[in-house]
């Protein structure tokens, strides 16, 4: 049954009256991994995956509201002592909350919520939740006055102050203002961002989910971090986005093999997205496939936050003629995201599953995507 439908009928059956109906987005990040911490860019967009919630207004000052996924239901005031219990409800409180805070109106309503974005799999399903009711509530009772990216940051504020989530802004952010068949580059020293086109015609977007996630004991993102600060300091700038290769190389006695080999990939990294922003306003799907390899062989060999999983799932998309892919996210375990002509996306998801079953003994998740709008009220 369609999303929109499903959660009509709960809508009704609990709260009578219809209500409005809003949606927001998970998201890819093309290219442009662990660049948000040195002042890089990312390059994300919204996608074909959305939580959507039918929501009013119900004169009071108590928000009742229905998880289908989930199946479960919560009821909690608008002050920072009703915090509710379930990790569900807490987004939503916490956006509440977080709209409050900068002086914006909340009051009670009535919701039901759905999706379609799995959850914890690196398709951000929390920011499309977050999105989705920010979105909601800024046209519900504040006339769209708290502007898009102000929406992202609540949601941003949320997973930090209601949830215990460290988070960027990036999922927050491509899932309010993502726009179909356009990614977006955002700077993450300024914040600024600029939307490129995204119309790869004969190919198509595919996340192979390895469904392991390696648990490591010594912080390894922290270790990422700490060599990168060190070399920024060492070269006397603020952050590794002003860095060359040239730079590094001209400090590479001075500094241990682990930090420059980490320094290199971020250099690295941020000249990719330029390339790919080049190649993409210029329609050379190719070059933007290579920029995905080459990713993926500096997340894997210099970076060091690949798995042995997601280098075989990269070989087999090499195998297969695939013509980008690479580890999105984190690293570690989780999905990589695949750039595919459509004549050959069968026959290298049927490989993918087969071999990684063979390897591994569980098939990967496949989820095919396509470059969407983010948070929308639902005509
Ligand atoms: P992700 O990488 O998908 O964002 P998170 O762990 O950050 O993973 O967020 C997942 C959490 O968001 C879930 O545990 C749940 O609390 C909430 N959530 C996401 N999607 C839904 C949904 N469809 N229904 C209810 N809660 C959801
Ligand atoms: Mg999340």
């Amino acid at each position: 049954m369609e999303l929109k439908t499903k959660i009509h009928e709960v809508f009704q059956k609990h709260f009578g009256e219809p209500g409005t109906v809003y949606a927001s987005a998970g998201r890819i990040n093309l290219i442009g991994e662990h660049t948000d911490y040195n002042g890089g860019f990312v390059f994300p967009g919204a996608i074909d995956k959305v939580i959507m919630a039918e929501i009013a207004p119900n004169d009071t000052d108590k928000v009742r509201v229905y998880s289908i996924d989930i199946d479960d239901y919560a009821e909690f005031g608008l002050n920072e002592v009703d915090a509710p219990e379930a990790s569900w409800a807490r987004y939503i409180f916490g956006v509440c909350r977080e709209i409050l805070k900068r002086g914006g109106v909340v009051k009670g309503f009535d919701a039901v919520f759905a999706g379609n974005v799995p959850l914890g799999a690196g398709l951000s399903s929390s920011a499309a939740l977050e999105s989705c009711f920010a979105f909601a509530l800024n046209d519900l009772f504040n006339d769209n006055q708290i502007d898009k990216f102000e929406l992202a940051r609540i949601g941003q504020s949320t997973e930090h102050n209601y949830c215990g989530v460290n988070c960027g802004i990036m999922d927050q952010f491509a899932s309010v203002m993502g726009q179909k068949g356009k990614l977006m580059r955002l700077d993450c020293r300024s914040m600024e961002f600029e939307y490129y086109p995204f119309n790869p015609e004969g190919y198509e977007l595919v996340l192979i989910d390895s469904r392991v996630k390696h648990e490591l004991a010594d912080s390894p993102y922290n270790k990422r971090r700490q060599s990168c600060e060190r070399v920024a300091k060492r070269l006397g700038i603020e952050t590794l986005r002003d860095a060359t290769i040239e730079m590094l190389d001209s400090i590479r006695t001075d500094i241990t093999a682990e930090d420059y080999f980490r320094a290199k990939f971020v250099i690295e990294e941020k000249d990719r997205v330029l390339a790919v922003c080049d190649a993409l306003n210029a329609g050379d799907y190719e070059t933007v496939g290579n920029k995905m390899y080459e990713t993926h062989r500096g997340l894997s060999y210099d970076y060091e936050v690949s798995c042995e999983e997601l280098d075989f799932l990269n070989d087999i998309a090499k195998e297969c003629g695939v013509t980008g892919s690479r580890i999105m996210g984190g690293g570690f375990g989780g999905c990589t995201i695949n750039l595919v002509k459509k004549e050959l996306r069968d026959s290298f998801v049927d490989t993918a599953k087969k071999k990684f079953n063979e390897k591994y003994g569980h098939e990967p998740k496949v989820y095919p995507v396509v470059i969407s709008d983010g948070a929308h009220k639902e005509e």
